[in-house]
C-alpha cells in the first residue's frame, strides 16, 4: 500500500509519501516559521497564504523524491483537522483535487491521531498502549486497545504544555518558538525557584499549565519589583522540573491503571531533552517499553499523517467527496 500523506493544520507545509504505513518514501516540509517570529505566535491568513503558495511545489517534490507517479498511489490521506480553518482548507482542497482528478481514495485523518502515528514509523504498535501527547495545542493521555481506536482518559483543562512553554518563554524575552529555547536553559540552571504542580483531583488524569504559568510570570515581576534578578536559567530550569514531574507521574500512574506494557511521546515537545530522558528513566524503571520518535517525526509532518491513513485505508475506512476541513474536530475512534 503506498499513501500519499498531505498536513496543514497550522505552519507546516507537508507532503510525504509512505509505503505500508512505516517506510518513508518522502517526508517534505516546509516550515513557515521565520514568517511568523515577529509576531511571536503563528497569524492564520498568513499561514493559509504560504500554504497557497507552498502546496503544490512540496507536492511535486514529495513525488519526485518518492519517484512514484500518481497510479502508484492506492490513496490521498490529509489531516481534516483540528487545526487552523483557513491552514486546513488548503490541503483537503489540495487532496481532494488529486483525489478527483485520478480517481482515488480520499481519507480524512485527525492530526493527533497522525502525531501518534509517528511513533508506528518507528517501531509496529502493539496493543493495549498508552500514548502521551504533548504539543503546542493539545496535551493529552490517549489510551489505544487496537489500532485505531482512541480513548482520551486525560487532557488539558487550560494551556496545552507547548502553550505554556511558549507563554513562558516570551515573558523570558526568548524568541518564538520558546519551548526549545526554555529546555536549553533548563539544562544549565538550578530548579532552585519553588513552583506549583497542578495534580488536581487524585484520580484525574487531566493537566493544567495555565497556573503553573502565572507563577512564572508572578515570580519574574515580583523579583523585578524588589529591584533582584533572577537567573533566567533557574527559572526555567524550575519551570520545567515542574511540568515534568506532573507529565510523567499522571503518564506512569495511568499506564499501570490501563495495564499497559507499551508507552509512547507524541507531538512537537516530544523534543524536549527533559521529558524524553525522565519519560526514558520512568519507563525503565517500571518494564515498560516506550517509544519515540526522532525529531523529524515529533514535530508537523505529513509522514505521520499518511501513516495513521494507512490503517485507515486498511481497515476500509473512506471519507468520500464531501470532506472538509474541522477546525475543532475530536479524536474519536474510527
Ligand atoms: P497541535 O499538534 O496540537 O496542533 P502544533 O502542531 O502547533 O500543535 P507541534 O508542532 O506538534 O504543535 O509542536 C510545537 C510546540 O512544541 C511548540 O509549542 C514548541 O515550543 C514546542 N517545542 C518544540 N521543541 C521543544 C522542546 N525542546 N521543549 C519544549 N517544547 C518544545
Ligand atoms: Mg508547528
Ligand atoms: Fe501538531
Amino acid at each position: 500500500t503506498i499513501i500519499l500523506g498531505v498536513e496543514t493544520s497550522c505552519d507546516e507545509t507537508a507532503v510525504a509519501v509512505v509505503k505500508n504505513g512505516r517506510d518513508i518514501l518522502s517526508n517534505t516540509v516546509s516550515s513557515q516559521i521565520e514568517s511568523h517570529k515577529r509576531f511571536g505566535g503563528v497569524v492564520p491568513e498568513i499561514a493559509s497564504r504560504h500554504h497557497v503558495e507552498q502546496i503544490t511545489y512540496i507536492l511535486e517534490e514529495a513525488m519526485a523524491e518518492a519517484e512514484v507517479s500518481f497510479d502508484d498511489i492506492d490513496a490521498i490521506a490529509v489531516t481534516e483537522g483540528p487545526g487552523l480553518v483557513g491552514a486546513l482548507l488548503i490541503g483537503v482542497n489540495a487532496a481532494k483535487a488529486i483525489a478527483f482528478s485520478q480517481n482515488k481514495p480520499l481519507i480524512g485523518v485527525h492530526h493527533i491521531a497522525g502525531h501518534i502515528y509517528a511513533n508506528h514509523i518507528v517501531e509496529e504498535l502493539t496493543f493495549p498502549l498508552l500514548t502521551l501527547v504533548v504539543s503546542g495545542g493539545h496535551t493529552e493521555l490517549v489510551y489505544m486497545k487496537e489500532h485505531g481506536s482512541f480513548e482520551v482518559i486525560g487532557e488539558t483543562r487550560d494551556d496545552a504544555v507547548g502553550e505554556a512553554y511558549d507563554k513562558v518563554a516570551r515573558t523570558l524575552g526568548l524568541p518564538y518558538p520558546g519551548g526549545p529555547h526554555i529546555d536549553r536553559l533548563a539544562h544549565e540552571g538550578e530548579a532552585s525557584i519553588t513552583l506549583p504542580r497542578a495534580w488536581l483531583e487524585p484520580d484525574s488524569f487531566d493537566f493544567s499549565f495555565s497556573g503553573l504559568k502565572s507563577a512564572v510570570i508572578n515570580t519574574l515581576h515580583n523579583a523585578k519589583q524588589r529591584g533582584e534578578t533572577l537567573p533566567v536559567e533557574n527559572l526555567a530550569a524550575s519551570f520545567q522540573e515542574s511540568v515534568i514531574e506532573v507529565l510523567v507521574t499522571k503518564t506512569m500512574k495511568a499506564a499501570k491503571e490501563k495495564n499497559v506494557d507499551r508507552v509512547l511521546l507524541a507531538g512537537g515537545v516530544a523534543a524536549n531533552k527533559g521529558l524524553r530522558k525522565e519519560l526514558s528513566d520512568a519507563c525503565e524503571a517500571e518494564g515498560l517499553k516506550l517509544t519515540i520518535p526522532p525529531m523529524s517525526l515529533c514535530t508537523d509532518n505529513a509522514a505521520m499523517i499518511a501513516a495513521a491513513g494507512t490503517i485507515l485505508y486498511e481497515k476500509g475506512y473512506r471519507s468520500g467527496d464531501r470532506l472538509n476541513g474541522q477546525p475543532g474536530l475530536e479524536l474519536s475512534s474510527q
